[in-house]
């Protein structure tokens, strides 16, 4: 069921092919919750995407009907992923966008990590 207002999961979104492994991604890390892998177009020295394997489109869609135990796995991901590029240190940004507003363009759920340089305050021109 997706979440109201919100279109369904789209099977063929291109991080839904990436975890068919239909696509190559450049993969960073992987298990049982999530799989991580470069951007393809880097917006920093480091640009990795983590997502969760389940179907869900958004955080929105996630927060609201992803179980306990998929968000826990979920998030502790994300986390390793930062702490095994080295990223915990200097410090990183982590950023989903969300819908039209959000600039989202893949309606998978994904979580960027950006780092290795400085990243300046918040939204660029805001
Ligand atoms: P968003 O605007 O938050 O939906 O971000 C989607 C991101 O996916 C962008 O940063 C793209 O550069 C990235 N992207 C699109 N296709 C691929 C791909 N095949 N492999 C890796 N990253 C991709």
């Amino acid at each position: 069921m997706p979440v109201s207002g919100l279109p369904p999961y789209d099977d063929n979104n291109i991080f839904a092919r990436i975890l068919r492994g239909e696509i190559p991604s450049k993969k960073v890390y992987e298990d049982e919750w999530a799989l991580a892998f470069h951007d393809i177009n880097p917006q920093a020295p480091v640009h990795v995407l983590v997502v969760p394997k389940g179907k869900y489109c958004s955080f929105a869609d996630f927060s609201a009907q992803a179980s306990a135990e998929e968000i826990a796995g979920f998030i502790r991901a994300v986390g390793k992923v930062a702490n095994q590029l080295g990223l915990e240190a200097p410090g990183y940004r982590m950023l989903s966008n969300m819908g039209a507003h959000g600039g989202q363009e893949v309606p998978h759920l994904h979580i960027h990590l950006f780092g290795g340089r400085p990243l300046g305050r918040m939204i660029p021109g805001a």
